[in-house]
């Protein structure tokens, strides 16, 4: 390939997502997937317009699932934005609200899809260290920015940032979005939705993957005032990016039908997590307080890497980041009580 080629091909750094390996006898603790299948609502609904009706374009307008999120959320539907899983929620805020005249601003540890983003839309920013214990700290935002984005919990910390540090932030930056990105914001922490009708360039993004179990249909969604809103959808309609598939449509409207499913799920997941924090905490793990569906933790006297290799050995596979300040950490995902006890009990022969 001549040099020119090679440079057009090599100037994109693209996102590695986690293995999602082709076996299934293993435990998979990568991806921060639920262990729980979806509502028995979600697959009816799915079973519904399995059918003739796949012959049907879906609505381009996603109506039935903006209206069941606006619903949930005593919101209107203009203050609703849908697309395929919230990393293509992402792309779009990317590129409607964050590419500004100054550099986007966002923790130096934290979801890797964001430089990717700032590469392919050629948009500035700025890396803001986290503190000792992982902590974004609202004072260091204090700076001129063109948008700050981080998730809330973080990733891959689970570390939780209170709704007053959200308000700190938001008000530092009147004239600039701050988008918080609630991927995990349903297994212990206090979202941010409640805070839109107060602040006009707060935009709250969620997905439907991880506490609605629905990662295979990839849905996600942002939440903010109607200019926000519209702006995204702009941006999406100069694309032309696709609908929301009929399947996905239906099942994800269903999800926000059933409560009690969806409570008991995330309230089994915190319950799991809490056990797996008491059993390495005993084994000498130093694990971060989460809030999240998966566990950061480092041992003072063992190799992550090595511990990562060892667990895949007995058919358990965890996330190891080979980065600069984490990789000493693994990120565990919060499986069944079952999966739970295989882990601990690799641990166990392990260390
Ligand atoms: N944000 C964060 C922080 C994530 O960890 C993920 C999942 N990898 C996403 C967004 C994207 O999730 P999805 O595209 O499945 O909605």
């Amino acid at each position: 390939m001549s040099q020119f080629w090679s440079q057009l091909v090599h100037s994109l750094t693209p996102y590695v997502p986690g293995e999602q390996p082709k076996v299934d006898n293993l435990i998979k603790l990568n991806t921060n997937e639920n262990p729980y299948p979806p509502s028995p609502k979600v697959t009816a609904a799915i079973a519904e317009q399995n059918n003739d009706k796949l012959r049907l374009y879906p609505d381009p307008n996603s109506d039935l699932l903006k209206q069941a999120i606006a619903d949930y959320h005593g919101l209107q539907t203009n203050q609703v934005f849908v697309g395929n899983g919230s990393d293509e929620v992402l792309a779009h805020a990317f590129q409607a609200l964050l590419k500004q005249d100054a550099p986007l601003l966002y923790p130096d540890i934290t979801y890797s899809f964001y430089p990717v983003y700032c590469g392919l839309y050629d948009i500035d920013y700025e890396l803001i260290p986290l503190n000792d214990d992982f902590e974004i700290v609202a004072e260091d935002y204090q700076r001129d920015c063109g948008g700050i984005i981080f998730p809330n919990p973080n990733a891959p910390t689970g570390r939780l940032l209170g709704l007053d540090v959200i308000k700190q932030l938001l008000e530092m930056h009147p004239n600039r979005v701050v988008v918080v990105d609630e991927a995990y914001i349903d297994f212990g922490g206090e979202s941010a939705i409640a805070l839109v009708n107060d602040y006009g360039n707060l935009l709250v993004i969620q997905t439907l993957s991880k506490s609605r179990s629905l990662a295979g249909i990839r849905v996600g969604f942002a939440i903010g005032q109607a200019h926000l809103i519209e702006a995204l959808e702009r941006v999406k309609n100069s694309f032309n990016s696709y609908p929301i598939d009929r399947l996905a449509l239906y099942g994800a409207a269903a999800s926000f039908g059933d409560e009690e499913y969806f409570q008991n799920a995330c309230q089994k997941i915190i319950s799991t997590r809490e056990t797996l924090v008491s059993a390495m905490t005993e084994m000498g793990f130093k694990v971060i307080p989460s809030a999240a569906n998966f566990i950061f933790a480092t041992h003072p006297q063992q190799d992550a890497a090595e511990l990562a290799l060892a667990l895949r050995e007995r058919k358990i596979i965890v996330r190891y980041f080979n980065k600069e300040r984490i990789d000493q950490y693994l990120r565990i995902t919060i499986g069944t009580d079952a999966e739970n006890a295989a882990l601990i009990q690799a641990f166990k022969e392990i260390i």
